[in-house]
C-alpha cells in the first residue's frame, strides 16, 4: 500500500479552497441568493462521490480509516473546486473518478481487485445529462484511466460500449496511458484474492467463482454532479468483484444499471452486487420513478434499494437538478462524500 501518489494539484486545491472559505459569504455567487429563504434556494452546484459499498469494519485500523477519509476528502475537494470555478459536471465527475482510479485504496484503476485467474480488468462508464450521451468500457486491461477511455468512447465514436481488446486498441489509437500489470497490484488485493482462492478450494461444488458476500471484494468508485449551468453528469469505475470469472462484466459500464444521467431528472452512480443492479436496471429505474411516478429523489432511491434490491446488495449516490444529494446504502459501509455551493462538505465511511 506504499507509494500512493499524491498529486501536487491537491494541496494547491486546498489552498485555493482555504481562500474561498476565508472570503466566506462575501463571495457567494448570485445564483445562491435566497428566493424567499436560504433553505429554499437550490445550491448553485452539488457533488456526491463514493468509494464503494461493502462491509468495512468499524474495527478497521484507525490509520486505514483516516487514509480513506483523506483520499475521499481530496477527491471531493477536486470536484468542489472544478464546480465552484464554473467547470462542467462532466469534467468534475471524470476528474474525480480519475483521481480515485490512481488511488490504491479503492477498487478501480490502481488497487483494483483480482479476477479468478489473477488478472485485473476494468469496467467504467460516464454519462452526460445534457443530451443523454454516454460512453463505457468493459473488461479492459492496462489502461490507467478507464473513465477517460469511457469519455473518449462517448465523444469520439458513434458507439456507447467498447469491450476487451477492441477497447484497448481504441485506447491506444487515442494515445491514452497504459501501465504494466504490476502497477495496478496491491498487497491487500492479492491477500483478498488468496483468501478467495482458499474458499473456492473448500467449495468443491463451485462450478464458477462466486463473488463473496462478506465484502472482501467489493469496491468501485463513482461521482455525480450538478454544475452552475444546471447540467448533470455521472461516472462510475471499478475492478469488479474479487474472483470474478473470465469475461465477467458488472453493472458499472452498463448505462441504466450502474450509471445514468438526465438533466431533467437525476444523475446516479451505483455500487454493489453488479448482477442485481443490472437485472433491476437500478440507475434508470430511479430516473423512471421520478419521471413517471413523480417520486422525490430520496423516495425514488429508497424505493429501488428497498423494494427491488435485497438488504446488503449495495448503495447509490444521486443528485437532482435542484442540487439535492442522496447517498444511501444497505451494506454496513459505503465510502462517500458530499459537497455543495452552500458550504456542505462531508465525508463518511459507515
Ligand atoms: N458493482 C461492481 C460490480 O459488480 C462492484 C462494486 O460496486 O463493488 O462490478
Amino acid at each position: 500500500m506504499s507509494g500512493r501518489p499524491r498529486p501536487v494539484v491537491v494541496p494547491m486545491l486546498f489552498l485555493s479552497l482555504g481562500l474561498v472559505a476565508a472570503l466566506g459569504a462575501a463571495c457567494r455567487p448570485a445564483a445562491e441568493a435566497p428566493a424567499t429563504s436560504a433553505e429554499q434556494a437550490p445550491p448553485a452546484w452539488a457533488i456526491a462521490i463514493h468509494g464503494g459499498a461493502g462491509s468495512l469494519s468499524r474495527d478497521e485500523p484507525k490509520e486505514r480509516r483516516e487514509a480513506l477519509r483523506r483520499s475521499l476528502g481530496e477527491a471531493l475537494t477536486l470536484g468542489q473546486v472544478i464546480l465552484d470555478e464554473g467547470g462542467s459536471a462532466l469534467d468534475a465527475v471524470e476528474k474525480v473518478v480519475a483521481l480515485l482510479e490512481d488511488d490504491p485504496l479503492f477498487n478501480a484503476g490502481r488497487g483494483a481487485v483480482f479476477t479468478s485467474d489473477g488478472r485485473i480488468t476494468f469496467d467504467a462508464s460516464i454519462m452526460d445529462g445534457r443530451d443523454l450521451s454516454a460512453g463505457a468500457v468493459g473488461f479492459v486491461e492496462g489502461v490507467r484511466h478507464p473513465i477517460t477511455l469511457a469519455r473518449r468512447v462517448m465523444r469520439r465514436t458513434p458507439h456507447v460500449l467498447f469491450v476487451g481488446r477492441g477497447a484497448e486498441a481504441f485506447a491506444k489509437s487515442e494515445g491514452l496511458e497504459f501501465m504494466p500489470a504490476e502497477w495496478f497490484w496491491t498487497d491487500r488485493r492479492r491477500r483478498q484474492w488468496e483468501e478467495w482462492q482458499r474458499r473456492q478450494a473448500d467449495d468443491q461444488a463451485a462450478r464458477h467463482p462466486a463473488p463473496p458476500d462478506d465484502g472482501i471484494g467489493f469496491g468501485t468508485v463513482g461521482a455525480v454532479a450538478l454544475d452552475r449551468e444546471g447540467h448533470l453528469a455521472a461516472a462510475t469505475s471499478t475492478g469488479g468483484i474479487t474472483g470474478k470469472a473470465w469475461g465477467r462484466v458488472g453493472d458499472s459500464p452498463i448505462v441504466g444499471a450502474g450509471t445514468y444521467a438526465d438533466d431533467r431528472f437525476v444523475a446516479v452512480s451505483c455500487t454493489g452486487k453488479g448482477e442485481r443492479f443490472i437485472v433491476h436496471a437500478v440507475a434508470h429505474e430511479i430516473a423512471a420513478r421520478i419521471r413517471h411516478d413523480g417520486a422525490g429523489l430520496e423516495e425514488a432511491v429508497a424505493g429501488v434499494l428497498e423494494e427491488d434490491l435485497a438488504p446488503g446488495d449495495g448503495g447509490v449516490i444521486a443528485v437532482s437538478p435542484r442540487g439535492e444529494l442522496v447517498l444511501r446504502f444497505t451494506t454496513p459501509s459505503m465510502l462517500r462524500g458530499a459537497a455543495d455551493a452552500r458550504g456542505r462538505f462531508e465525508v463518511e465511511l459507515f
